[in-house]
This record gives C-alpha cells, sequence and structure tokens, in this order.
C-alpha cells in the first residue's frame, strides 16, 4: 500500500503547530508518548461489544485484560465503585446517563451554558434540551459565583428528576453537599460531570462530588491528561434513590442500568485502543509526578490569574481554584472575537467565550477562556505564566499593530521551540 503522503503531512504540520505555539485552551492537554502509543495500536481492530467477561464477540481475552485495568485503575484514581470506561466521549457519557436514568420529557436542571455550562446540560441545541425540559441556574451578576441557595430554591420549585453540576467554564468549586440537599428535597438524582477539573478531583485539589452525588461523569483528555473519551462512575456509598428493589448500598442495579445506557443504549463496540490509552493515562494520573504535575496546574492558574488582574483584566468571579478562568474583556474595550482572532496571529490560542449576562452573540462574545493544563504538562512555571500575560497584554493592547504582533510571535516560536510537548 502507498503511504498516505496528504495526512501525514497534515499531521507533522499539526504537531509542528503545537510545537510552536502557546496552548491556552483550557479544555486541551498534551498526552505522553505511552498513551499515544496505545491509541495508535492494533487494538483498534478487535470488536468486543459487550463489557470483560461478558462480549458478543470472540477473541476478546486481551481486550478484556486491557478494560479491566482502565476499570480498576480508573476506581482507584477516583475511589468509586463501579466505573464505565466505554463512552467515546464525554457527550456520550452524558447522553447515557440521561438515556439511563431519565424518560424523555422529564426536567433537568443544570448549569446555564452561557454562565459556562455545557451544551449536554440542556442546550435546545443539543439532544439533552430537545429530549429533556430543561432548567437553568446560573451565576450572580454581581459576584460571578453560584448562591447555592438559588439553586436548592429551584430545585425545591421545578423538581427536576435529574439536578446535573459542573462546568466548561466557571473557575471555582462547586458545593456538592448544598446540591445533594436539593437533590434529596425533591428526589432527583443528582449528577457532577467533572470533564475539566477531573484531574485536580482525582488527586484531592478540589472538593469530592464523589462525597455527594450520585453518579459522576467525566471527559479522560482534558486535565486528566489521556486520550480524547469519556466514562462514568458512580461512588462508593451510593444510593438507589429511585425506590427499585435494590437494598440500600447495593450497586448492581444502577450500575446494570448504566452499562446498559452505554451499550446497546447509546453506542456499538467500544474504542478498545482507546480504552487501553485511557488505562495508561489513569496510570500516569496516580503517579507521584502527575500530582506533582496537577499541583503545578493549579498554582499556574493562581499565577495567571494574578497577572491578568495586575494588568487590569477582569475576571469572572475575581480568580480561580481550578485550572482555568473566564475573563470579562470590555473594560479593556475588546470582545472575545476579537482577541482570539488577534492573539493566534502570535501562536498564541485562546477561545472566545461568552461571559454571564453577555450583551453580544456567540459568535462575538465579550470573554475569553484560558487554562493553565497545556502549558502545565510544557513544563512552564509561575513565573512563565507571569510573561505569558505580558505578552497577552501586549498582543492585545496592540490589536492593530501587525509589527508588534509578529515580534511576539517570534518570541513565543524561539521560547516554545525550546520547550518539548511533554515534559515528564
Ligand atoms: C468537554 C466537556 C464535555 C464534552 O466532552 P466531549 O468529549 O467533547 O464530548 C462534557 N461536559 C463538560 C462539562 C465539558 O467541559
Amino acid at each position: 500500500m502507498q503511504k498516505d503522503t496528504a495526512i501525514f503531512d497534515l499531521i507533522r504540520q499539526e504537531k509542528e503547530r503545537q510545537m510552536h505555539g502557546l496552548e491556552l485552551i483550557a479544555s486541551e492537554n498534551f498526552v505522553s508518548e505511552q498513551v499515544m502509543q496505545a491509541m495508535g495500536s492494533e487494538l483498534t481492530n478487535k470488536y468486543a461489544e459487550g463489557l470483560p467477561g461478558k462480549r458478543y464477540y470472540g477473541g476478546c481475552e486481551i481486550v478484556d485484560q486491557a478494560e479491566q485495568l482502565a476499570i480498576d485503575r480508573a476506581k482507584e484514581l477516583f475511589n468509586a465503585a463501579w466505573v464505565n470506561v466505554q463512552p467515546h466521549s464525554g457527550a456520550q457519557a452524558n447522553a447515557a446517563v440521561m438515556l439511563g436514568v431519565i424518560n424523555p420529557g422529564d426536567k433537568i436542571l443544570g448549569f446555564d451554558l452561557s454562565h459556562g455550562g455545557h451544551l449536554t446540560h440542556g442546550s435546545p441545541v443539543n439532544f439533552s434540551g430537545k429530549l429533556y425540559q430543561p432548567l437553568f441556574y446560573g451565576v450572580e451578576q454581581e459576584s460571578g459565583l453560584i448562591d447555592w441557595n438559588k439553586v436548592y430554591d429551584i430545585a425545591v420549585k421545578e423538581k427536576p428528576k435529574l439536578i446535573i453540576c459542573g462546568a466548561s467554564a466557571y473557575s471555582r468549586d462547586w458545593n456538592y453537599e448544598r446540591l445533594r440537599e436539593a437533590a434529596d428535597a425533591v428526589g432527583a438524582l443528582l449528577m457532577a460531570d467533572i470533564s475539566h477539573p477531573a484531574g485536580l478531583i482525582a488527586r484531592g485539589l478540589l472538593n469530592d462530588p464523589f462525597e455527594y452525588c450520585h453518579i459522576v461523569t467525566t471527559t479522560t483528555h482534558k486535565t486528566l491528561r489521556g486520550p480524547r473519551g469519556g466514562m462514568i462512575m458512580m461512588p462508593q456509598d451510593f444510593e438507589n434513590p429511585w425506590g427499585l428493589k435494590t437494598p440500600k448500598g447495593d450497586l448492581r442495579m444502577m450500575s446494570s442500568i448504566l452499562d446498559a445506557a452505554v451499550f446497546p443504549g447509546t453506542q456499538g463496540g467500544p474504542l478498545e485502543h482507546v480504552i487501553a490509552s485511557k488505562a495508561v493515562s489513569f496510570y500516569e494520573a496516580l503517579s507521584e509526578e502527575y500530582l506533582q504535575y496537577i499541583i503545578q496546574v493549579q498554582k499556574n492558574a493562581k499565577a495567571l490569574a494574578k497577572a491578568l488582574t495586575e494588568r487590569g483584566y477582569q475576571i469572572i468571579s475575581g480568580g480561580t481554584d481550578n485550572h482555568l478562568m473566564l475573563i470579562d474583556l470590555r473594560s479593556k474595550g475588546l470582545s472575545g472575537k476579537l482577541a482570539e482572532n488577534t492573539l493566534i496571529k502570535a501562536d498564541i490560542t485562546i477561545n472566545k467565550n461568552m461571559v454571564p449576562f453577555d450583551d453580544k452573540s456567540p459568535f462575538v462574545t465579550s470573554g475569553m477562556r484560558i487554562g493553565s493544563a497545556a502549558v502545565t504538562t510544557r513544563g512552564l512555571k509561575e513565573n512563565d505564566m507571569e510573561r505569558i500575560i505580558a505578552l497577552i497584554d501586549e498582543v492585545l493592547t496592540n490589536y492593530d499593530n501587525d509589527a508588534k504582533i509578529s515580534a511576539v510571535k517570534q518570541e513565543i516560536n524561539a521560547w516554545m521551540s525550546n520547550v518539548p510537548l511533554f515534559n515528564f
């Protein structure tokens, strides 16, 4: 077979782009060589519908062991009682949970997308908003923080069947305890989608949703630094709140509901190469090196927030507890679109983002979101964060000066060409 030069040339170009640029998109990261190798392995050739030991295909003895390792390591990492590592993505994990535990037309209560929530938490353009009846809570305009008592009040008034917590652009920690009180008050299930801060939660740097939530979903490719994918977990003290014939603490009923919701409910064959790669990333995430990494991610985010504040940028909620922050650019007279389009000219990648109570469209937006997960994988520290913000500020204050932007790009390219993508 002739080599596909077109695609491999594009892969080479993309690698170059990643090497030479400054990656501040909060949902992105760089995986290790071994995580990549597992993804690009012969396990992609195998069909394995079903679960380890219970497959619909022969020849699964080896992928069974790989998938079981992924499950066991995820359990250890999060102190979970039950895990399904098959969801192809975070969105697929959420779809499976909703298919499994609620009925079409039921009310769901999630964090407003325009305040930092996720599409799959009830947006009208997503299955979650089309099949279910979405209700939302948001942040307070003054503080940029969620008022937990208000969420409780909405739940009591509206009686949703499922309460969803977790976000794509909320820089503060979550009050899972209060949300569980709301869920208990109305007999709802509480699901935490920890796609973004999963790595910080796994290593104890944020409140633990496993103490209070019935179900936890996550992606594996953001702070967790694994392959692109999703998973669903249940905590140790899970109680079946649905009045099914399951004694308290017995996981079999709900776990089989969720397993069936993944396959055959929403997916066919699992991606065993990606599952093996997930197992590798969980092995890494359990290591001392990863602990040091994720501590540095949090420190770097605080350093980014501090440097931004010192330069007069306005951070929603005034700072960050996790790896990301949302910046309201209106006080600088800029839009998110202008910031994104200008920074990319200097090889700085961020994303434009709606801010709470935004007066601009989702295509323009008043804000930008940045995160520290990827630059920390490259080995950058707090003083580098100050340098990054100085460069961002130089570009944004000179957005119409191509010579100055080009000088910043050269500085970044020179800097990054001395920094490996994966530095551990
Ligand atoms: C990223 C994200 C997802 C979706 O993940 P995909 O793998 O892109 O489908 C779901 N929920 C939240 C909160 C996210 O941030």
